[in-house]
């Protein structure tokens, strides 16, 4: 589907795993890894990439009707992530990047939005994540072969931080991290690193929208079009950052 394929990648970075895993799990399809690729029906489909044409449509109800477990595997799939941007660009502004659209074959047959798998079919996993880290993705091939659900973390990544003893990026530097209103399973990584979470995790269950855009206005002296553009980077959809971000900009 739309989507850059770098969860495939993380996929194919499970390479310490990956023989111990196929002596257990058939890979049925994986164009970007096998020749020969079989057509189903499927135990589980993982899915990259959201929705943007009629075509992929089609592909994806297919997909549901001979797979039984549907997972919807990275960010692009589970809320749009950064292709999402789209759904608030005006066509003023595409007009300024494309002088000539009929010269983008995509774009003809395209909705003009990008839409997560969730709206169209029944998932049952979200793998969420820019991509999902491969542990994650190891849970998930782990708990469907032993019919279990998986153990996918919804509290903050300011949690994973706070175990690795990180000092507070937004607290102690007024820097606009979006740990607290993000899911972990990525071991607080670009904290660690010195960078502030940008919320590609999507966000943690219960996440606090508004009280975050206030930190960020009040005490990182972001501007609201800022914020808005912030929560709308990954998971602008999402009912958690879909109504604080719409309240400050024009789009
Ligand atoms: S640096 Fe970010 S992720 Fe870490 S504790 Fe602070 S707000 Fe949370
Ligand atoms: S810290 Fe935030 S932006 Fe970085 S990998 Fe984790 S969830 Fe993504």
């Amino acid at each position: 589907m739309t989507g850059c394929a770098g969860c495939q990648m993380e996929f194919l970075r499970l390479e310490d795993e990956l023989l111990d895993l196929l002596k257990n799990v058939e890979i049925s399809y994986f164009v970007m890894a096998k020749r020969v690729n079989l057509e189903g029906p499927y135990d589980a489909a993982f899915i990259e990439g959201s929705i943007s044409t009629p075509r992929e449509l089609n592909e994806l109800r297919e997909l549901r009707e001979k797979s039984k477990i549907l997972i919807a595997f990275g960010d692009c799939a589970c809320t749009g992530c950064i292709p999402s941007i789209l759904n608030w660009v005006p066509p003023a502004v595409s007009a300024k990047v494309y002088e000539d659209f009929s010269a983008i074959h995509s774009k003809k047959e395209s909705f003009q939005r990008i839409i997560p798998l969730k709206e169209f079919v029944k998932v049952d996993i979200e793998l969420r994540g820019c991509p999902p880290h491969k542990n994650l993705i190891l849970e998930v091939v782990k708990s469907a072969l032993i019919q279990r659900k998986p153990f996918l973390r919804i509290h903050p990544v300011c949690i994973e931080c706070k175990l690795k003893e990180n000092v507070c990026l937004l607290t102690f530097e007024g820097r606009p991290c979006m740990g607290p209103v993000t899911a972990a399973g990525c071991g607080a990584l670009c904290p660690s690193l010195n960078r502030i979470c940008e919320g590609c995790y999507g966000p943690m269950s219960d996440a606090n929208a508004k009280s975050l855009a206030e930190t960020f206005l009040n005490k990182c002296g972001l501007s609201k079009d800022d914020i808005a553009r912030k929560f709308r980077k990954y998971s602008g959809l999402t009912s958690a950052l879909f109504e604080e971000a719409n309240k400050s900009y024009e789009y």
